[in-house]
């Protein structure tokens, strides 16, 4: 239904009103004021009449010459403008002012006369027969003698009158149409008077409703809307508080939901996403807006997460689950989910956290791994111990040359043994200080640490006929800590000496870079392919095992050399061509002094 102004209410209610109320005071003025008219005129007539009868009283004598009665009538009525009539009460006409009296018809039927007749002033307004036109007559009995009776009757035309009356009426009409215009402005003023508050009311509770909660609503005079008016402010002012405290919160949670390193998943009951947090958008490598709504199966390709959606929806209570991320590299989540219920506690849904353990996952994976090849690495110099001490207890008493080799083939693998509990041991150390930043790093000469390091291995480099040539500026410092350093390009030399031919040369450099402190160890040797130089700094990674072993080496050396640099706030890198030969680099942070 249209709805209309309230203006537009109260103003036609107040113009139909004022114009019935004129209306109703003209018509009512108008009537009046007719038989005002009339009654004056009838008074008037009446005055007449009886001025006539005075003269009949006075001359008595003429009623009995009746040519004598038609004259005066005649000639009073041209002074009067007045129609006289003289009847006898056989209704002959005796004296008429207009016309001969002897012309005239009988009168008796006439009401005016029948009244008067009766000894009552008659009167009527009626169409004249003899003048042709309307007139009001008005008739009086005059007593002649005791039982005898005239009556003397006036008229005048009531042309005038109406012609008096329409001239009343006309200006009425204007004075009706002016009030009523003047009613209509003063209406128009007064309904807007009274609606505007409401309508400031209403602009003003639209503009609540678009959240403009600052702007007041003007107070109006009104007891009834400015209570209202002041009720509706309050209730603004209340509501832009809480708006306020809401948004607050609001800003609270998203900057602790954006800050969390945890991915936060909303899933409604139809599978639809509702939210994700900056983490979650992350990790799964989605835009939260472009997928607020969507199906889960549709957005979210991976197959343990839609599975881990599923059982959650289905399923009461805290969800716990293992999810795997396989399209952009490894990554390992812990997924926890519980019901996502509405202030009426209602399940509208689930929470998904998504924690990411692919560290803990992969260090896991690292100590699992280290564990069999520690046992590995142990097992086989083992299972050869044991099988020449059995041999040697057998076969040993009987020829003690054999006897010879297998001893020494026994103390080879103590030795190797040895090596690698004395290199697992040293990692230990070295993650045990990395991790309690137990070791002391001293302001020390790198060069005198290099020219320790090859005195070290100088005897196995005069065994291949190798050149270990140092070349280091001699001011160049750092603060290290230099028995593990020395250790460390120590065996960066033992195993460029161990991977290139005899007669080959091995330079072991300092460089002084611009923020960073290089210790270079370049061989000669076999180099090592592209695929294999990431993981050969990891724990027993080889090679080649074989060739290795032979050279009692334990896959641990790089493991050291990368601790070692670590625990200087360093790294290592490698550059290698196979064929061509290696560089080793240790990156020292250099000191601010
Ligand atoms: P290992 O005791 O076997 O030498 P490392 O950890 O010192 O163990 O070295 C790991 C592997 O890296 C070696 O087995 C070898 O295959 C390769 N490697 C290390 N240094 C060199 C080098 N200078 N030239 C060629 N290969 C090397």
């Amino acid at each position: 239904m249209a709805r209309r102004r309230l203006l537009w209410q109260l103003y036609p209610s107040y113009l139909l009103i004022t114009l019935i109320s004129v209306l109703a005071v003209s018509w009512y003025a108008v009537h009046e004021l007719h038989k005002f008219h009339l009654d004056q005129t009838r008074l008037d007539l009446t005055a007449r009449a009886r001025l006539l009868e005075q003269y009949f009283i006075d001359k008595a004598d003429i009623l009995n010459d009746e040519p004598q009665v038609d004259l005066v009538c005649k000639e009073m009525g041209k002074a009067s403008a007045t129609r006289f009539t003289v009847i006898l009460t056989d209704g002959r006409v005796i004296g008429d002012s207009e016309k001969p009296s002897d012309e005239m018809d009988n009168h008796s039927d006439r009401p005016e006369i029948r009244q008067a007749m009766l000894g009552k002033i008659g009167s009527e307004i009626r169409r004249s027969d003899t003048l042709q036109m309307d007139m009001m007559y008005l008739a009086i009995p005059h007593q002649v003698a005791e039982k005898e009776l005239i009556v003397i009757r006036a008229a005048i035309p009531v042309v005038a009158l109406a012609q008096a009356l329409n001239i009343i009426y006309s200006k009425f009409a204007l004075g009706g149409i002016i009030i009523a215009l003047l009613a209509a402005v003063v209406c128009f003023f007064i309904s807007r008077w009274i609606s505007r508050p409401v309508e400031e009311l209403k602009q003003g509770v639209i503009a609540f409703s678009k959240g403009e909660l600052k702007n007041k609503i003007p107070i109006p005079d009104s007891e009834e809307i400015g209570a209202l008016a002041e009720a509706i402010n309050l209730m603004a002012e209340e509501l832009d508080q809480r708006i306020k405290a809401l948004a607050e919160q609001r800003n609270e949670q998203e900057a602790i939901f954006a800050s969390m390193v945890e991915g936060v998943l909303a899933v409604d009951l139809n599978e639809n996403i509702l939210w994700m947090n900056r983490a979650a958008e992350k990790i799964l490598e989605l835009k939260s807006e472009e997928v607020k709504g969507r199906f889960v199966q549709e957005v979210i390709r991976n197959p343990d997460l839609q599975a881990f959606i599923r059982r959650s929806l289905s399923e009461e209570g805290v969800i716990e689950g293992d999810i795997a991320l396989r399209e952009n590299g490894d990554r390992f989540f812990q997924a926890c989910s519980d019901k996502l219920r509405n202030a009426a506690g209602k399940s509208i849904g689930i929470v998904i956290v998504l924690n990411e353990v692919t560290r803990l996952y992969k260090l896991e994976r690292v100590r699992r791994d280290f564990v069999a090849n520690v046992s590995h690495e142990l097992r086989t110099p083992i299972t050869s111990i044991r099988g020449f001490a059995e041999t040697l207890l057998e076969k040993g008493k009987q020829s003690p040359e054999e006897a010879d080799k297998f001893i020494t083939i026994i103390f080879k693998q103590v030795k190797r043994l040895n090596a690698i509990i004395e290199d697992l041991l040293a990692l230990s150390r070295l993650e045990k200080q990395t991790d309690d930043h137990e070791v002391k790093l001293v302001e020390a000469k790198v060069k005198s640490v290099l020219l320790t390091a090859r005195q070290l291995c100088e005897l196995l480099a005069t065994e291949k006929n190798i050149e270990l040539k140092v070349d280091c500026p001699d001011g160049l410092q750092g603060r290290l800590s230099v028995d593990l350093l020395e250790r460390a390009v120590a065996n960066l030399i033992d195993n460029a000496i161990k991977y290139s031919e005899n007669d080959s040369q091995i330079l072991i450099e300092g460089v002084n870079e611009e923020k960073e402190i290089h210790i270079n160890v370049k061989d000669q040797g076999c180099g090592i392919a592209k695929e294999h130089q990431s993981r050969i700094f990891e724990r027993f990674y080889r090679v080649d095992k074989a060739r290795s072993r032979k050279q009692g080496g334990t896959g641990l050396g790089l493991a050291i050399v990368k601790h070692t640099a670590q625990l200087h706030g360093g790294s290592v890198r490698v550059e290698s061509t196979p064929g061509k030969g290696s560089i080793f680099t240790i990156i020292l942070p250099k000191p601010e002094f």
